[in-house]
């Protein structure tokens, strides 16, 4: 857990992370270890920024076909940092801020909620993997109906 107080210092602060183990609900087993690269830079008196890039695999399974599944993350992050202060004072239609104790941050925090919006909704063990059980059940019927029409 790395703490840093984001009241005081110089900035930007850039960091080179590996990250062992993340503690964030519904991904899957992390497979090494989590790497991130970030930028927290203070755009105002109350207003910080942070960007960088998560990347990982995560074992996870197949919501189709039970699948155990690699889930490479790869994204980037570019969110706005406030002091939990300002949580309802704050009235700006932001798209993204994340809050928290400026002067005791826990940059882990940052990296979890941002995996958390990272990660895909729906895991796959192909992209196809649904559709491809449909046509395989399509298929497999089809000469069924052709013997049934001769039948017939
Ligand atoms: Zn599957």
């Amino acid at each position: 857990m790395k703490i840093l107080n984001l009241n005081e210092g110089s900035f930007p602060i850039e960091m080179d992370l590996n990250l062992n183990s993340i503690d964030v609900p519904d991904v899957g087993i992390l497979k090494d270890t989590l790497n991130v690269e970030l930028k927290i830079s203070k755009l105002s008196l109350n207003l910080l920024k942070c960007d960088g890039y998560i990347t990982a695999t995560f074992i996870d399974t197949c919501q189709y076909c039970l699948k155990k599944t690699e889930v490479l993350i790869d994204g980037s992050i570019d969110v706005a940092i406030k002091d939990t202060k300002e949580l309802h004072a704050d009235s700006s239609e932001q798209d993204q801020t994340h809050y928290q104790d400026l002067e005791y941050f826990n940059i882990d925090n940052l990296i979890e909620e941002e995996l958390a919006l990272i990660y895909p909704d729906i895991v796959r063990c192909d992209r196809k993997c649904l559709a491809k059980e449909d046509t395989l059940i399509e298929e497999k019927n089809l000469p069924f109906k052709k013997i049934r029409d001769l039948i017939d």
